[in-house]
């Protein structure tokens, strides 16, 4: 029944039209937009669309959640999953999001951006658009929770998203075991991924996605097969289109 009420909802989002007041917020606050032309930037529009008007929006702790919100923060899930048109994080029903970083009742940490298991990604709005300002620092959050969403659609935080053929899951984890004890191994060295992505492999996922989308060259370059595993993936190539 779920799945039905969800089918319904993503077929009509999918024939409202897409607001042309949404490209002018793109244009100005999402700089990969523009670099984003003909089918390309019709499957990225139309991913948009449907994940801005099927989840839910709520605001936390004073935030006003506009059109500018809604979409800057779509922009990064649809970036995701643009060339995959069956993934639509389904398990995934709503976006909370503060101002900025917020903390736990009696955690000890501050945060700006979390995805949970049970369908809810929380995120700091500042994070993200300065996640977003720097296109090439490797860094952003709003698309490395999203990351963490597709990670977890087999419902598990485990670093594997649900890949396409089955014959693909043996080079994955060959590829991403070899590249997580990689960077878990080298110390205070600057490289492509954040130090981050050594935390465990669920974080190197996002961490990996992170600087596929950022820093693909370099990626490309100097991991060559963490970036034709991702490259398979996310069905995208973003070093051949810089
Ligand atoms: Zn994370």
């Amino acid at each position: 029944m779920f799945g039905l009420i969800d089918w319904w909802r993503r077929r009509s989002a999918r024939g409202r039209a897409f607001d042309p007041a949404w490209r002018a917020i793109l244009e100005a606050h999402v700089p990969f937009y523009p670099a984003l032309t003909g089918p390309v930037r019709e499957r990225f529009e139309t991913a948009l669309k449907v994940f801005l008007l099927t989840k839910h929006w709520i605001a936390a702790g004073g935030m006003v959640i506009d059109d500018e919100v809604k979409v800057v923060i779509s922009a990064a899930a649809a970036r995701l999953v643009m060339n995959r048109p069956r993934d639509h994080y389904q398990r995934l029903t709503e976006i909370v999001v503060y101002p900025s970083h917020y903390v736990h009742p009696g955690g000890d940490g501050i945060i700006f951006g979390e995805a949970q298991s049970w369908g809810t990604v929380v995120l700091s709005y500042d994070a993200t658009t300065h996640g977003m300002k720097n296109p090439g620092d490797g860094h952003d959050t709003a698309l490395h929770e999203f990351a963490h969403v597709l990670d977890a659609a087999d419902g598990k935080f485990d670093g594997t998203p649900v890949l396409d053929h089955l014959t693909s899951y043996a080079p994955w984890t060959r590829v991403m075991s070899a590249e997580f004890l990689r960077l878990r191994k080298k110390v205070a060295r600057r490289g492509v991924l954040r130090r981050y992505g050594a935390t465990n492999e669920a974080e190197f996922f996002a961490v990996a996605s992170e600087a596929f989308f950022e820093k693909p060259r370099q990626l490309r370059d100097r991991h060559p097969d963490l970036y034709a595993v991702l490259r398979d993936y996310y069905a995208s190539d973003p070093a051949s289109d810089v």
